[in-house]
């Protein structure tokens, strides 16, 4: 029996299972030279390499947003020219000018600095091995014959690699590489399947057939565990499953305390599947819908049309009330289509809404979409990284202008569409009842109001044990706010990670908190910690907490009160 511990959980939850390696094979091209006379039938071929694959995709597509993404890169104008031009000008067979042009492309973006970019490299590869198996006529899958319990130990896994899983027999994923963006990462989240992304080494450190035991909540690969533990983690899977299902029980109850307070339960989302996934886990609305997927997926920006089918089916979906954040690009979040210039503190930099007031074309293509989308639902529109009344009214006129366009052109919209701001800044909790004069609504972001008011960057392992919500300064900061929005009656929810947390529940509760919104997996889990709460007990202890002068009493105080 050996332990492996490592951090980067990519979902939750117990799988116990045999190991699958999957090495992902590399078809040898059969690449040559052509005749002139061959070209023609070496774009045909290519041709119909293309629409075979997009045949597939849109399959796909069904199921996950990513496929759509794909469909769009097989079809990419510059792939297919490229592809062409080495056809035609240097008589290089279809295989060959998709394997050369492929490398280039997979290159260009692997040498970039964010991130995000940097994983859509494995898309482009991804598309590369579609479109090569279908030229030369390969139908395989690898896990046909999975046909008992199986845990995947890979270097990368692909969406189409993904795609081929029957999760019957597929209980979990371990890959060496892939961040918490990368599709292995976002797919094992959606199918809620344990997972864990960036383990190196594993597949030096395990064989097939290995029985392994994956626990991403205690954080441990443990490989041939020895009987007495296989059964303790049998046990634990077990009552991990019966919870998760007592949990979906409850889902269409309201979220109301033991002395009869109710809040509502939002999901936040960044995909129309991320919607689909909140109807099913019983969230009242959406309390905050990142557009950014629309931007980042595509590879331009999004046009009007585009973003109003996108926002129409979401609210269609959902049937219930969506907040709609508008652009939030910058800091940790590029465009691959739109060169931002370096700057030395991003997160400080232009981002969000200043690009927003700035790039005022795109603004109001997003807010004509969204306004357009209004006359199908309750959409609300959030402006995020707000940092004064006057940043919010003057995204409003422009609003407003968009409003009348609309009028004119005689297209409807839902004349009292309701605006509100993310709360996120130190300057918005400082200002918080100038703007609550204004505004519809606040929804606090804790997730940067923790960096900015700590001054401690959210993505920095060197200081990570500095990054803490439960902080007085946040935690008085969110009571601020909350009362602010109280005194003008607005309504306060919060769409940070804390708004999850099962110490934070209590406390927001008692301070007064209407909405919590979250990952649509995390709804049941705080439905039932309130269906159990008592709020007078809250109100108490939200008070109570915001007395203390340290993290270590916060917590400690909290630990004396939620088991
Ligand atoms: C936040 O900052 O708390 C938030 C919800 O926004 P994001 O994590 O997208 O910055
Ligand atoms: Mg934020």
């Amino acid at each position: 029996m050996k332990t492996i511990t490592t951090e980067n959980a990519a979902s939750k939850g117990i799988a116990i299972g045999k190991v699958f390696l999957f090495h992902q094979e590399t078809i040898a091209a059969d690449t040559r030279l052509i005749l002139e006379a061959e070209q023609e039938n070496e774009l045909q071929r290519y041709q119909k390499a293309v629409t075979e694959v997009c045949a597939e995709l849109e399959e796909l597509a069904k199921n996950s947003d990513i496929f759509a993404a794909h469909i769009e890169l097989a079809q990419d104008v510059m792939l297919q020219d490229s592809v062409f031009t080495k056809i035609q000008s240097e008589c290089k067979n279809a295989e060959l000018a998709l394997e050369e042009t492929i490398s280039e492309l997979v290159q260009v973006f692997a040498e970039m600095d964010d991130v995000y970019l940097k994983e859509r490299a494995d898309d482009i590869k991804d598309i590369g091995k579609r479109l090569m198996y279908a030229l030369k006529g390969i139908k395989t899958n690898p896990f046909a014959d999975v046909q008992e319990d199986t845990i995947v130990v890979a270097k990368d896994l692909a969406p189409s690699d993904t795609a081929n899983m029957d999760f019957q027999f597929i209980k979990g994923f371990i890959t060496e590489t892939g961040g918490m963006t990368s599709h292995v990462c976002i797919m094992a989240r959606s199918m809620e399947i344990p997972a864990f992304v960036g383990v190196a080494q594993i597949q030096s450190q395990v064989q097939n057939g290995d029985e392994i035991i994956l626990d991403t909540m205690e954080q441990k690969i443990i490989c041939n565990p020895d009987a007495q533990t296989k059964m303790a983690y049998q046990q634990k899977a077990k009552a991990y499953e019966e919870q998760k299902a007592n949990l979906q029980a409850i889902k269409d109850l309201p979220a109301k305390t033991e002395d009869g307070k109710v809040v509502e339960l939002f999901a936040n989302v960044g995909s129309i599947a991320d919607v689909e996934n909140a109807c099913k886990k019983g969230a009242e609305g959406i309390g905050l819908f990142r557009s950014e997927f629309l931007y980042m997926e595509n590879q331009h920006f999004p046009t009007e049309e585009e973003q109003f089918l996108a926002y129409k089916k979401a609210v269609e979906l959902m049937q219930r009330p969506i907040i709609i954040r508008t652009l939030d690009i910058g800091g940790d979040k590029a465009l691959s289509y739109h060169t931002f210039e370096k700057e030395e503190n991003p997160f400080l930099g232009w981002r969000a809404i200043r690009i927003s007031l700035e790039m005022k074309q795109m603004f109001q293509t997003q807010l004509r979409a969204l306004l357009r989308a209004s006359a199908y639902g309750d959409i609300r529109i959030m402006y995020p990284m707000i940092i004064s009344v006057d940043e919010f009214l003057q995204a409003n006129a422009i609003l407003e202008e968009c409003k009348k366009q609309l009028q004119e052109e005689g297209i409807a919209f839902d004349e009292n569409i309701q605006t509100g701001i993310m709360v996120e800044t130190p300057a918005a909790v400082l200002c918080a009842e100038d703007l609550a004069q204004v505004v519809d609504f606040f929804s606090i972001g804790t997730n940067d109001l923790t960096q900015y008011i700590l001054a401690v960057d959210r993505g920095n392992e060197k200081i990570k044990n500095l990054y803490n919500t439960f902080h007085p300064a946040v935690l008085r900061a969110i009571r601020t706010v909350i009362q602010a929005g109280k005194k003008y009656g607005k309504l306060v929810g919060m769409c940070g990670e804390f708004a999850s947390d099962e110490k934070a529940v209590p406390i927001l509760l008692g301070m007064g908190l209407d909405e919590f919104s979250m990952v649509a997996a995390e709804i049941a889990k705080v439905k039932y910690q309130i269906r159990h709460l008592d709020y007078a007990q809250c109100c108490v202890i939200a008070e109570e907490v915001c007395q203390k002068h340290s993290v270590a009493e916060v917590q400690h105080y909290l630990e004396n009160i939620v088991s």
